[in-house]
């Protein structure tokens, strides 16, 4: 068997990707092809269109994914959002956690190695563009152990020239879902000084993507990923992970000797690891469930005539001969927990109104007395959360005993427009009960609300 790169003696006790003087150490994994590569192709070239495409796309006009924070305008697939609908963003972020625990329980790392953005672009896309220009990495790590020489130069120069692009070409994406993409293009054509948030934020984001890809890689699912800290916590020996038939593998010795495992201690499974360790030493941080390990070693188990799945997607429990247990009460636990916050999710966004409309008392007096006509003053607060212009019509409510005053009882406001109108609520002293109070209704298109506030008087 070849092997390309060095062989690691494992350290159970220090990072593989930090050196012993703690700087970073870098990983230049193997070529590797198999079943759960050409899947990963497929996914990651859906998730990247996907994620190119959709600042484009627009759905009544409008986009269908922006979060407009400067306008405090929500844009989801149809449905339009306004500052006082931030309260769902809990719903729908805490949902997101708890699919998350819901799939990390029952398939351990499954998002980190086939949906996370940043494993997605590295390995679908940066690394790819580095085997290209660099070779195989075993001719990576000579390059990256040579003097600067010219080859070094035109190597690194192109590379680095072209993850730079790519970086810029990310960071315009990335603008794009919280900026309408026209405006970034605007942005992107015009000097600086027209759009500096803009511009700040193309120049702040283009140079971390760069710095990640370029050099920080996967020390940012090891040291800085808060998810990748919290599997520990989700796991239990039923959680499927990428693993290592102990029983079947050991002892490993070199396929030429007869009294061995199924292993053949060809480190072919550590040299395709992209974040370089050697998964024979059982779970760890590190892995990030790629499966690179699993084709790799199915195809070593293919040449040397041994069943495949030495190294797979198993639990501790079917790793020991056991049964596995799809429903635990952890997952039990999490599944209810993502019900129950969907259905929240739901009932609160499918309740929101195309408008928000509230009355409140002015500052000054609580109520003027003007002989027998006691008087309260109000201003309605109107909000149009429809993404296009509206026409609004306020009107007392039939058979209210508080007569209103409305001076502007029809206005059109601009799509998210707001606009205060004064209401001036007036009653005859005799006719004042306890408990008064105005009663305002507020209708656009087939929406109609109903508000009421308190109506003051002398005793
Ligand atoms: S687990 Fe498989 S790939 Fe890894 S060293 Fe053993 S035989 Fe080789
Ligand atoms: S151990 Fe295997 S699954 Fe885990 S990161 Fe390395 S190659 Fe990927």
């Amino acid at each position: 068997m070849t092997v390309t790169t060095e062989r690691r003696v494992p350290n159970l006790d220090s990072l593989y990707t930090i050196n012993p003087d703690g700087s970073h150490r870098k990983i230049h994994p193997a070529d590797v092809k198999g079943r759960f590569q050409r899947r990963k192709k497929i996914l990651w070239g859906i998730l990247i269109a996907i994620y190119l495409v959709v600042p484009w796309v627009k759905i009544g006009g409008n986009p269908a994914i922006l979060i407009d924070i400067g306008r405090r305008q929500f844009f989801l697939l149809g449905n339009t959002y306004n500052a006082q609908d931030f309260y769902l963003a809990f719903f729908f972020v805490t949902g997101l956690a708890f699919s998350l625990y819901v799939i990390s329980s029952l398939w351990g790392r499954l998002w980190c190695g086939y949906a996370c953005p940043h494993t997605v672009f590295l390995e679908g896309v940066f690394r790819r563009i580095e085997r290209w220009i660099e070779g195989s990495a075993g001719q990576r790590e000579r390059l990256a152990k040579s003097g600067w020489g010219f080859e070094k130069v035109w190597r690194r120069g192109l590379k680095w020239a072209i993850y730079l692009g790519l970086s810029l070409i990310l960071s315009h994406t990335f603008l794009s879902y919280f900026m309408p993409v026209e405006k970034v293009f605007e942005a992107t054509v015009s000097p600086p000084s027209h759009n500096p948030t803009a511009f700040t934020f193309i120049l702040v984001f283009t140079a971390i993507i760069y710095f990640n890809f370029t050099w920080f890689r996967e020390q940012l699912c090891i040291v800085i990923c808060p998810y990748g800290r919290l599997q520990s916590v989700l796991y239990d020996e039923h959680t499927v992970n990428v693993g290592y038939d102990r029983t079947r593998g050991e002892p490993r010795k070199h396929y030429k000797e007869t009294d061995r495992g199924a292993c053949i201690d060809c480190f072919r499974c550590v040299s395709v690891c992209p974040t370089g360790i050697d998964i024979r030493n059982g779970t760890q941080l590190e892995c990030v469930g790629c499966a690179n390990c699993v084709d790799a070693c199915d195809d070593v188990m293919d040449k040397i005539g041994q069943p495949r799945g030495l190294i797979r997607y198993d639990s501790q429990a079917g790793f020991h001969g056991l049964k596995r247990r799809l429903l635990r009460p952890r997952t039990a636990l999490y599944g209810v927990l993502l019900v129950i916050g969907l259905v929240v999710f739901l009932v609160m966004a499918s309740g929101r109104t195309a408008f928000e409309a509230r009355v409140l008392r002015v500052k000054g007096v609580p109520y003027t007395l003007d002989g027998d006509v006691v008087t309260n003053v109000y201003s309605l607060h109107l909000v149009n959360k429809l993404p296009h212009r509206a026409e609004f019509r306020i009107a007392q409510k039939p058979g209210s005993p508080v007569q209103l005053v409305i001076p502007a009882p029809a206005v059109t406001l601009d799509p998210f427009g707001a606009q205060r109108i004064p209401i001036i609520g007036r009653i005859q002293r005799a006719a004042l009960k306890p408990g008064a109070k105005i009663e305002v209704t507020v209708v656009t298109g087939e929406t109609h609300r109903e508000i009421e506030e308190v109506f003051l008087g002398p005793n």
